[in-house]
């Protein structure tokens, strides 16, 4: 780790298992989201999460009154079984699984090492940043309620698909042209990018980042572009 001034993570597959997400939290918005929506039908952000449905589905062509509370919920895990991202079923899955974190029903997944050497690097002056496809809310409940604790004070900030795709080399650039409003002079060579997706890393790369590469689980390539890593320890 040479000449670094900054450094921007990843969190699935980086810091935190991908199966969290998929086998945790994903089934627990499914599972909940029938009787969450009813219990909180006066939420003004569910009324606006239900207003939304029904207009994407009428752009379906399938037309549901705003008030068919029954319908709109089965339109909503319809699109769940279709893995659809829809703008309003994500709006709840986020308000579901805030729910699920303050109940204590799960605590987001950190490897040992992510949380050790995250803490080492914060106590040691380095600026921390999360670049996830999560919506930032996402990723501070998940930091805020994770198996290692309250891990959110470690980040300066984070940043998701608002400033575009993990594998855009533009991202990475809109990203920088941020930090640089907070830390002047800095430049992309003086971040290092963690991830564990080798498309993400040569966007970064090519953005002029520093990278490495996370390879947890698998064999590292003898060729590979990135420096790969089996754990934070030997970044
Ligand atoms: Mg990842």
């Amino acid at each position: 780790m040479q000449n670094v001034k900054l450094i921007l993570t990843d969190i699935e597959g980086t810091t935190s298992s991908i199966t969290f997400v998929k086998d945790v939290l994903f089934p627990y918005a499914a599972d909940h989201l029938p009787a969450f929506v009813k219990e909180h039908i006066n939420d003004e952000n569910v009324q606006a999460a239900l207003q939304q449905t029904a207009q994407l589905a009428a752009e379906d062509g399938d037309v549901i009154n705003a008030d068919e509370t029954d319908a709109l919920i089965a339109k909503l895990l319809q699109w769940i079984s279709e893995d659809r991202k829809a703008t309003p079923l994500k709006a709840l899955q986020g308000l579901i699984w805030k729910t699920g974190y303050e109940n204590g029903d799960y605590k987001a997944h950190m490897y040992p090492d992510a949380t050790e050497y995250l803490k080492k690097w914060h106590d040691s002056g380095l600026p921390l940043y999360v670049y996830s496809s999560g919506s930032v809310q996402a990723q501070e409940l998940f930091f805020g309620y994770s198996q290692d604790g309250n891990l959110l004070p470690l980040f300066k900030g984070h940043f998701d698909t608002l400033m575009g795709g993990k594998r855009e080399t533009q991202s990475y650039l809109n990203i920088l042209a941020e930090l640089q409003k907070t830390h002047t002079g800095l430049n992309a060579v003086d971040v290092l990018f963690l991830s564990d997706i080798k498309e993400e890393l040569d966007a970064a790369k090519e953005a002029g980042m520093q990278t490495v590469w996370l390879l947890r689980d698998s064999d590292i390539p003898a060729d590979a572009a990135h420096k790969a890593v089996k754990s934070f320890a030997e970044i």
